[in-house]
């Protein structure tokens, strides 16, 4: 594995067009930031070797650290990731009404991570507008008012990195892959900082199949719609083909081939569709679209999902085997799309 440092991390990711907005190398250090859906330096650092270039999830992964570290076992390769079981979930009594993406397991498992304890504020992805923005959150109420998909590149882990330097632990996080794979390397202290302390608890995954470059989306929307009047977006499961908007009036369609030119080219190197670095992790349940896909990895996900089965705030169904053929097919094939497209980078 090399261990390098900011020119590097210029060189082999932001210059390459393969940075995928995460905000795992911004707020470590005073030289990288992020603004409008960019990551850029802006002022020169020598230092030969930095946790910018060590985090970034577009980097070497060694993944066999990452499963030793998070599931003490090696890494196996499988299209799912390592995990104990799979569900359909969805919210349960006790979380309340709110609107949610699918069926608001990620917001009622975080309600109860922060209700019981478990975590002290959650680095969740709300929205200015409709530009995703991360919040540090410590209520449930805060919960729901980042709920639903924004599916642009957000900088989520950024604020993570700036809640550790303001002293916070016990944190939860919910991201998708790039990030939580980032955050995941951050985990294993790469430099062998002698003063690390993990701040995260409890790390919720998001299935991601690609997300939107921020400033080409905003300006593709701003030709079809008033962008203030968004209220939901959302990407139906194939055969649709569809982007669907919703404004406070009305439901745009746009065919997905017209949205695809617009996604970050750095997703195309990405394995990982079902965010396997994380604790449990949440999709859409294709055919059911007010339930979940629930994966649960670890023994403190497992912990997590049978307090919120039995305290109301989560429901469960089987997950049927053709539904687990289907997602392991779909993960399956980003592995391998990922896998062609970097050997072709690398020539
Ligand atoms: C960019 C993107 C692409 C996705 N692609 C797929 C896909 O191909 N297939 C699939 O099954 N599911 C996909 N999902 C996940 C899906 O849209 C839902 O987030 C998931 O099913 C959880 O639903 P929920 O009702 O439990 O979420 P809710 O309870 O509504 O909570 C949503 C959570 O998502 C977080 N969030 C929102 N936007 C972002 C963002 N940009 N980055 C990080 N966190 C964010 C919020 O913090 C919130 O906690 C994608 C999500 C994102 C962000």
């Amino acid at each position: 594995m090399q261990n390098a440092g900011s020119k590097e991390l210029v060189e082999q990711v932001l210059n390459q067009d393969l940075c995928t907005v995460c905000g795992a190398c911004v707020a470590l250090c005073p030289y990288f930031k992020v603004y409008k859906g960019k990551i850029a330096k802006i002022f020169d650092c020598d230092l030969e070797q930095g946790r910018c270039f060590a985090h970034c999830p577009k980097t070497e992964t060694d993944f066999s650290l990452l499963a030793q570290t998070y599931f003490g076992q090696p890494h196996n390769g499988n299209a799912l990731g390592i995990y104990r079981r799979i569900n359909a979930s969805k919210a349960g009594e006790k979380v309340g009404s709110a609107v949610f993406q699918n069926g608001g397991t990620v917001s009622a498992l975080m309600k109860l991570a922060l209700e019981s304890g478990l975590i002290e504020a959650a680095i969740l992805t709300g929205s200015d507008g409709i530009v995703p923005e991360p919040r540090l959150v410590t209520t449930a109420e805060e919960v729901f008012l980042c709920s639903q998909t924004k599916y642009m590149a957000a900088p989520t882990v950024s604020c993570l990195n700036q809640a550790s330097v303001d002293g916070h632990r016990n944190l939860g996080i919910v991201g998708t892959a790039c990030q939580l794979t980032g955050v995941a390397q951050m985990r294993t202290n790469p430099l062998a900082k002698e003063d690390f302390e993990d701040p995260v608890s409890l790390a919720i995954g998001l299935f991601c199949t690609w997300s939107l470059d921020t400033r080409k989306f905003l300006n593709y929307l701003s030709e079809k719609v008033a962008i203030d009047t968004i209220i939901s977006m959302d990407v139906p499961p194939p055969p649709a083909e569809k982007f669907i908007i919703k404004t406070d009036e009305t439901t745009i369609e746009i065919p997905l081939s017209e949205i695809r030119s617009l996604i970050l080219n750095g997703c195309s190197v990405c394995p990982d569709m079902t965010a396997e670095w994380a604790d449990v992790s949440v999709g859409a349940f294709e055919g059911r679209p007010d339930w979940n896909t629930l994966i649960i990895r670890t023994e403190k996900g497992e912990q997590l999902v049978d307090q919120a089965v039995k305290e109301g705030y989560l429901v469960l169904d089987d997950f049927p085997s053709s539904s687990l053929n289907h997602l392991t097919l779909g993960a399956g094939n980003k592995k391998k799309r990922a896998g062609e497209k970097a050997q072709k980078e690398a020539k």
